[in-house]
């Protein structure tokens, strides 16, 4: 097929290649000149590398990136809010926090390396059928592209290319946050950390490894902000640096030594789960079709998933709607119950509410104590869960139409059918 991927993020690349690879005649449209990421740090859990694995970059990310065994979180008292390591679910499982711009490096090198071809400076506005039930692009100047037999839309969360499946309007969390990459100082070695003051204020220390594998390695720091008093933050930045240094006293020499408040990137934080994930010739894959805050950790993660997940049901069938469908249905309960595990925790980390820091510090630490719920947790923040009652292992999640996981789905394949009437 012919196929068009508007957005060179995190889904749009890992598509790209995939589809390449898989033999149909791919090209890349961003709206900027040259494709670039933007922020700092994020975490790769088990399955987005997982996902990276079958893509064969899984070693390449681990080189560049910090091995992550475990997420820690103290409130200004001192108590504990988590203390969850992988290791509780099993000693194989770990993240890899990266900076942006490593994660970006190594889907773009696969990127070129591939056939795909990519148009930079094309901002998609609209998709429009075309003759032949086909579908061309368009941007605000009026530029055409196609027609295309496929419309993969990974343009991120505030697609519009979405609007034509009739999308609801995305919603703002109250609070996103600022983010800047500082040098590591060593002061959580392997571990996301951070520090609460009630559910307003979250400071956060994640170390993400190098650029390119080699020089010192770096950490995301990052502060809770409503992005409507990002200017007063910005004005008081010399006494915000003495009030974190405060709050988590082993960052004193890390605040002294940031040099001023563009040293950081605003992200807001928006959340939108799509009804539907394709129409016709138009399927949408990552924060198109699902962003939320980042409090969980899997939007990146998702992204790779969702790729993999659209490549390997365009490869089980020549039937389009019926490919698309496939793609939908082996998503659909994983995004659901993450989206949803998302919302409800955000409000526990990001919010004015006194009653949901309350209950947080009084009953997280305690649920790890019971067996089940500690496991449940840990397999939450893996990216393990496949729905409420329900979880997979990293590589059945990153192949999700490998027989394991397509038996449990239900789901209708030709392959997995074949071999059960093999067996
Ligand atoms: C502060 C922060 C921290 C995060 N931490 C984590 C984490 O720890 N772990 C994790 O898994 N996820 C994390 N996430 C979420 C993660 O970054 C996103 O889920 C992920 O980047 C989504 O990838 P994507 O490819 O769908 O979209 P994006 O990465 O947003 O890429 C979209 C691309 O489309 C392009 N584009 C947009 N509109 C158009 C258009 N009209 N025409 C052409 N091109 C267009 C953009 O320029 C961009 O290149 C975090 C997000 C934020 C903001």
């Amino acid at each position: 097929m012919s196929i068009a991927i508007v957005g060179a993020g995190v889904a749009g690349l890992a598509a790209a290649t995939l589809l390449d690879r898989a033999g149909h005649r791919v090209t890349v449209f961003e709206r900027f000149d040259a494709s670039r990421p933007v922020g700092s740090g994020l975490m790769l859990q088990p399955t987005g590398l997982a996902a990276l694995e079958r893509m064969g970059l899984r070693a390449e990310i681990e080189r560049r990136g910090a091995r992550i065994d475990r997420l820690h979180g103290l409130t200004d008292r001192g108590a504990i809010i988590f203390d969850l390591a992988y290791a509780d679910l099993d000693a194989s499982l770990h993240a890899v926090a990266v900076h942006r711009g490593a994660l970006h490096a190594v889907l773009w090198q696969a990127f070129t390396a591939s056939g795909a071809g990519l148009e930079t400076g094309f901002a998609v506005t609209a998709v429009d059928d075309h003759a032949a039930g086909r579908m061309a692009l368009a941007d605000a100047a009026g530029r055409k592209a196609g027609p295309f037999d496929l419309v993969v839309d990974a343009s991120g969360a505030q697609s519009r290319l979405r609007d034509h499946l009739g999308a609801a309007r995305p919603k703002p969390y109250p609070y996103g946050a600022v983010w800047a990459t500082v040098p590591d100082a060593g002061i959580a070695p392997a571990r996301l950390a951070q520090r609460y003051v009630a559910a307003r204020i979250m400071l956060g220390y994640l170390p993400i490894g190098t650029l390119d594998g080699e020089g010192p390695p770096l950490t995301a720091l990052f502060w809770s902000l409503k992005p409507a008093e990002h200017d007063t933050w910005r004005a008081g930045f010399s006494d915000w640096q003495k009030r974190a240094a405060r709050l988590w006293p082993e960052l004193a020499p890390v605040m002294e030594a940031l040099s001023g408040p563009d040293q950081f990137t605003l992200a807001s934080y928006l959340h939108f789960t799509a009804r539907r994930f394709h129409q016709g010739r138009l399927v949408l894959i990552g924060d198109a079709a699902h962003s939320t805050s980042p409090q969980l950790g899997q939007g990146a993660n998702h992204g790779l998933l969702d790729a993999v997940a659209l490549a390997d049901s365009l490869a089980e069938t020549a039937d389009l709607p019926a490919a698309l469908a496939l793609y939908e249905r082996t998503r659909r309960r994983q995004i659901r119950f993450y989206q949803a595990a998302s919302a409800l925790m955000t409000p526990f980390f990001q919010s004015d509410s006194r009653t949901f820091a309350w209950t947080r510090d009084l009953t997280f630490n305690r649920m790890k104590y019971l067996p089940y719920l500690r496991r449940e947790m840990v397999r939450t923040l893996a990216g393990l869960k496949t729905g409420l009652f329900t979880s997979a292992r990293p590589s059945e999640i990153a192949d999700p139409l490998g027989r394991d996981l397509a038996d449990r789905l239900n789901l209708p394949l030709r392959h997995a059918s074949k071999a059960a009437e093999a067996d």
